[in-house]
């Protein structure tokens, strides 16, 4: 299969003023409405947070200034940027912190058009440290709480476990927070699974996300990032995993595609995650658009953005450009977002008859 066009495919030959066309399109994607359903809510913690958070909690960071740590996000794969990621997660410690990280979050998601989010976070990053899990809950959920408050923006809780951890550590966190569910059944309704791919597999944790299911919660995982597709079918046959965070490597199986082209199993892909993290060298080597092509229900999240260099609409706007999405294809990557969203019916077509709208015009 070939990326269909190159760069500069779709580029009218007859329009000489470049410009306007690439404003066009940014504002394109700054109107149309979006869920971002792959952020972990640490990895939106931007170095100016970082060392605020440290002064406010007397804690010494191994980084001299904001451009020190910046330029630490120089990653040759997924653990080296685990390794900065946990280090500066150590400054989160109060149930402030957490509310803070979450609002600042909100205003970036707001400004890009973000109307829902599915929110990940890591419990076991924090409970390993002394803070306690009650107190990560009421940050996040307090701001999320506001946020829905002031204009409707609309979100929900993924817990996810850290897949490098035994199986054992998950249940653990997964019974800590069972008595803190109904204070919280509004947003927190599902369990994820992240971190360290490679060498733990989804099969690891069939225990837990039995567990999980048999609660009534929702499960994804991430699956096929750095790992191979057999990871991919792990996390469906075995975790019965609703969505596939990343997922670009089942691209390498073809009857894995075919299945999650019947299926519509979403993929919550991350380019510019996979671009800093050495997933691929170049954007237009991206597979997004040819997944997209196949008929896969593919979405576009931002992952950790402060550590991979942009929040929702960058990640849009990076592949449209590298890999010359139309508009049609723009506005499906939309509708799937809310389509894979684990909201009523009621709820998300308000969203999708908006996104419909912006065609008509
Ligand atoms: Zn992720």
């Amino acid at each position: 299969m070939t990326l269909g066009g190159g760069a500069h495919g779709r580029i009218n030959p007859f329009n000489v003023t470049a410009k306007p066309i690439m404003s066009d399109l940014h504002e394109f994607i700054r109107r149309l409405p979006k869920a971002e359903l792959h952020l972990h809510i640490e990895g939106s913690l931007e170095p100016e947070m970082m060392f605020d958070l440290a002064q406010r909690n007397g804690i010494a960071l191994p980084y001299a200034s904001v451009d020190a740590v910046r330029a630490a996000y120089n990653f040759s794969d997924l653990q080296s940027f685990l390794d900065l990621y946990y280090a500066g997660a150590a400054v989160l410690r109060t149930a402030r912190d957490f509310h803070d990280l979450t609002a600042a979050y909100v205003r970036r998601a707001r400004a890009d058009n973000v109307r829902h989010v599915e929110l990940f976070f890591d419990p076991q990053t924090h409970t390993e440290r002394g803070v306690p899990l009650a107190d990560v809950f009421a940050g996040i959920a307090g701001a999320l709480r506001e946020a829905k408050a002031e204009d409707g923006f609309s979100s929900r809780l993924i817990l996810c476990f850290l897949r490098h951890l035994p199986e054992a550590d998950a249940f653990a966190t997964l019974e800590a927070a069972l008595p803190l569910r109904d204070e919280y059944a509004d947003l927190w309704i599902g369990v994820g699974l992240d971190s360290g791919e490679v060498g733990n597999p989804p099969e690891k944790f069939a225990g837990v996300f039995a567990r999980a299911r048999e609660l009534g919660l929702r499960v994804v995982a991430h699956a096929g990032e750095e790992g191979p597709p057999a990871y991919v079918r792990g996390a469906l046959d075995t975790l019965r995993a609703e969505r596939i965070d990343h997922g670009v490597r089942a691209e390498e199986d073809a009857s894995l595609m075919r299945r999650l082209k019947e299926s519509q199993t979403p993929l919550t892909v991350c380019p510019l995650s996979n671009l800093k993290l050495k997933g691929v060298d170049d954007m237009r080597d991206h597979n997004l658009a040819r997944l997209l092509r196949a008929g896969l229900c593919v979405t576009v999240n931002s992952d950790d953005p402060a550590y991979f260099g942009g929040y929702m609409n960058a990640n849009f706007i990076a592949v449209a450009e590298a890999l010359s999405l139309s508009r049609e294809e723009l506005v499906t990557l939309a509708r799937n977002s809310f389509l894979a969203a684990f909201v009523s019916d009621a709820e998300r077509q308000p969203w999708l008859d908006e996104i419909d709208a912006m065609l008509r015009r």
